[in-house]
């Protein structure tokens, strides 16, 4: 084994989640080594709607599931459809996320979500400290849910007491408040929902490119993709695609949606999805908006960023390997033009790859086979507003000093 290269620890993958553990093991000491086979946030953490969500601890997998699924399935106006042709590929991610659309696994998974978002902004903190750039992309005006229909914002009120329990500042508008904080929204909402103390960025994909300068300039990122991961007495050995090896004491696995078949190679089997979702982006020199404002029954995000806005959400359940479904991306088009009554063409869309697993969870800590292992996926629809806090953990893991509620994102819940 002497012919390898050797490092501490290597990193696969560079979105968001990634740089921020790189960025983070580097911070306490520890020699990094970042692996991406594409570009820095070329994954799912190019195209998000930019929301530094520390509000978002209620998981997509809910009780309400159940009443609303025949519209949730069928029905060619719902945020969330399945492609039926991947029906029995997907049907094993099926079952375990609807056994966990009931009153307690919400509250609990609830529970865990809050307990990881709530440092969300303290933990990007030191990175942004190293990367003024990056900080300078961060615009702090909160962000807005707005609803359409009055029963869904009272049906909204089991939410806003269990964001209450649970610390979440939030303010409950009305029409008039929300047409003020956002005149483009007046006439199509009833009322609303701002947290007031939550940011988003101008630019996702240039906030995360600036806070991996330092990794840049200590020359810790390698082109790579990884496909080998096998057990060594000195560590473990990653093989490359372009047949490089690489041998280092410990390996943090952060290759978003597509992370499954890595851990498999150290037995653990872990049912990690992918929850497809799209964006389409205007040109504009006027914002039309400030904030990045949810029209709550359409489940996406508008959000203003240089120079354009950004519409982006929804959920496909498919596989990564479907083309784009125009049909999603048309959803999205027709809704932003209602709203907004926008005229100007569609710039630019794109189609992303949430890594996502039934629970809403990521997975984050040592693999249960594998210690020296640990595992950074799985984010869902919260990776971007997480990468700082996932970093601090798998630091923390490292150093075999992490918090006992974290037990609840193991692997080895499976
Ligand atoms: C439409 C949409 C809107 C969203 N909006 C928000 C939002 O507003 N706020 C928020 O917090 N989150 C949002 N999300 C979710 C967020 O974007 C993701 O959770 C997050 O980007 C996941 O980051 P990641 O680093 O885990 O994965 P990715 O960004 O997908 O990065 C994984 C990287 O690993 C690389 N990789 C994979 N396998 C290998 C390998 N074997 N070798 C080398 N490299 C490898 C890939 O090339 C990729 O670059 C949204 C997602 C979508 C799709």
């Amino acid at each position: 084994m002497s012919g390898f290269e050797r490092t501490e620890v290597a990193v696969i993958g560079a979105g968001v989640v990634g740089v921020s553990c790189a960025l983070w093991l580097r911070r306490l000491g520890h020699e990094v080594l970042l692996l991406e086979r594409d570009a820095i946030a070329a994954g799912a953490s190019y195209g998000n709607a930019g929301t530094l969500a520390d509000y978002g601890c209620t998981p997509i997998a809910r009780p309400e599931i159940w009443s609303n699924l025949p519209r949730l399935l069928f029905s060619s106006d719902s945020p969330f459809v399945v492609n039926w042709a991947r029906l029995p590929r997907l049907l094993p991610w099926l079952m375990r996320f609807l056994g966990q659309c009931n009153a307690s696994r919400f509250r609990a998974n609830a529970e865990v979500l809050a307990n990881l978002l709530e440092r969300t902004y303290d933990d990007y903190a030191p990175l942004l400290d190293d990367a003024p750039a990056a900080a300078a992309l961060i615009r702090r005006r909160g962000c807005l849910y707005a609803y359409g229909q009055a029963d869904n914002l009272r049906a909204a009120r089991g939410d806003i007491e269990l964001r209450e329990r649970l610390g979440i500042v939030q303010q409950v508008l009305d029409a008039n408040e929300v047409a003020a904080l956002e005149p483009a929204m007046a006439g199509h909402s009833v009322g609303g929902i701002l947290f007031p103390g939550s940011s988003h960025l101008e630019d996702p994909q240039a906030f995360i490119e600036a806070l991996a300068t330092p990794l840049l300039h200590e020359r810790r990122l390698r082109h790579a993709e990884v496909v080998g991961l096998q057990r060594r007495p000195g560590g473990l050995q990653l093989r490359c695609a372009d047949g490089r090896e690489l041998l280092a004491e410990h390996v943090v696995l952060a290759g978003g949606a597509w992370s499954a078949g890595l851990a498999r190679q150290v037995g653990d089997h872990i049912p990690l999805d992918t929850e497809r979702g799209y964006h389409i982006e205007f040109d504009l020199q006027r914002p039309l908006l400030t904030r990045p404002t949810c029209p709550v029954e359409s489940a996406f995000y508008m959000t203003p960023l240089r120079g354009r806005l950004r519409a982006a959400g929804t959920v496909e359940l498919g596989s990564l390997h479907d083309p784009a479904n125009a049909q999603r991306l048309r959803y999205i088009e027709e809704r932003v033009r209602h709203v907004l009554g926008l005229e100007d063409e569609v710039a630019r869309t794109w189609l992303g790859f949430r890594p996502s697993l039934p629970d809403s969870l990521p997975v984050l800590g040592p693999s249960p086979r594998e210690p020296r292992l640990i595992y950074a996926f799985g984010h869902q629809h919260l990776g971007l507003t997480l990468g700082g806090v996932t970093g601090r953990l798998v630091a923390d893991c490292l150093s075999g000093r992490q918090p006992a509620w974290l037990a609840a994102c193991s692997a080895s819940r499976f």
